[in-house]
């Protein structure tokens, strides 16, 4: 554990010490098996034994009912921007989307492409600083869903409940799933990429309500059709096996830890030490509106670009890396998921009050 900094990277981030440590091991001998994981058919009952296992994990932490399926795909979360439209809308077809930053953007972009979008709010105007408010915006009556980024990793922005919606909601949880109670039975469709709360790249979760399987256009290509991978249970081709079994890891680490609701109370501790030290000050400025405000990215500014500079580096110096803004927002951010230490937080605050001190503005 010495040799080990806080990383605050936005994605990949910090996973859990101990399931770094199994996976090492297990890489070159899993399980005693004289063979290691990645080496491994994942056709064989050792590696069939991690997907279901990770699967019955995923459904009782998430608590997603028996009508859903679950999926392991590839292609990162950036693909299901167009796999959703492409299996879900069509010529004249309509979804709605709630435009909250880059991500709601490239999703809208790719929408575009196989039916109408509509998009009932958008903070871009003003710099994406705060998410929808429930009554704030109206989804046609003829749209297949209402679309939604529950985290806004760049931004720092967060919706602090699901949104209210006739429609089925569907949502892109990359950088916030499990790291709070969701309603799933409100959602047609869920997708996060693993590596900002899950493991590591390579494997993105796909959540959907059975009923949707069939929508699919016969044009669509096979590996393209949530179908195709639903009717094998991921199992159609390769799936990614190392990235799974880690995330199989992850899953296990949270429910020992007491499992969503657990990690959630542990997730508002972390990010107050963080908004009090902000709010305390007028030297730090986050970014985000405090009634949209992130428990998992804090991006925050100084008073000019040269003590930023010269904060990310000090910070580095003493082991709290990572905290280099998103390039559209400059600054700093602060990156907190799940299995970020509440240690790596408190280090920060008093780094930060130090360096307040030390360099006035
Ligand atoms: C990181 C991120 C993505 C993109 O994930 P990839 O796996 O790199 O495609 C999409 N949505 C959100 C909210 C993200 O944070």
């Amino acid at each position: 554990m010495a040799d080990r900094v806080f990383n605050f990277s936005p994605g990949p981030a910090m996973l859990p010490y101990e399931v770094l440590l199994k996976a090492g091991k297990d890489v070159v001998n899993y399980q005693e098996t004289g063979i290691g994981l990645i080496e491994m058919s994942h056709r064989s009952k050792e590696f069939i034994a991690i997907t279901d296992e990770t699967e019955a994990n995923l459904r009782a932490l998430m608590g997603i009912p028996d009508n859903y399926k679950v999926l392991f795909l590839q292609g990162g979360a950036s693909s299901q921007f167009f796999m959703i439209p492409m299996n879900l809308l069509g010529p004249g077809k309509k979804g709605s989307y709630l435009n909250t930053g880059t991500w709601s953007k490239k999703a809208i972009k790719e929408a575009q492409l196989f039916g109408e979008v509509e998009v009932p709010f958008s903070s871009e105007e003003t710099g994406f600083k705060r998410v929808p408010k429930p009554g704030e915006y109206k989804v046609s009556a003829d749209s297949e869903y209402l679309y939604y980024v529950s985290n806004n990793t760049i931004y720092g922005t967060q919706f602090p409940h699901i949104p209210v919606s006739e429609k089925m909601l569907i949502s892109d949880m990359s950088s916030d799933i499990l790291s709070r109670p969701v309603d799933v039975a409100k959602h047609g469709l869920i997708f996060a990429g693993a590596q900002k709360n899950l493991g590591p790249a390579g494997v993105t979760i796909v959540i959907i309500r059975e009923d949707l399987l069939t929508r699919t256009p016969a044009k669509t290509p096979t590996m393209l059709s949530y179908k195709t991978h639903a009717d094998k249970g991921s199992m159609f081709n390769t799936p990614p096996c190392f990235a799974l079994y880690v995330v199989g890891e992850v899953l296990k680490w949270l429910k020992q830890l007491g499992g969503v609701r657990a990690i959630e109370e542990m997730n508002i501790e972390k990010a107050g030490l963080l908004y009090n030290a902000i709010d305390s000050s007028d030297y730090y400025r986050g970014h985000a509106d405090k009634d949209s405000r992130s428990l998992m990215n804090v991006p925050f500014t100084l008073p000019s670009k040269e003590l930023e500079a010269k904060f990310i580096a000090e910070a580095t110096a003493i082991g709290l890396n990572g905290l280099k803004g998103h390039r559209s927002v400059g600054g700093c951010r602060a990156s907190i998921y799940n299995a970020f230490p509440k240690e790596g937080v408190q280090k920060l605050v008093q780094f930060m009050k130090e360096f307040e001190a030390k360099n006035p503005a």
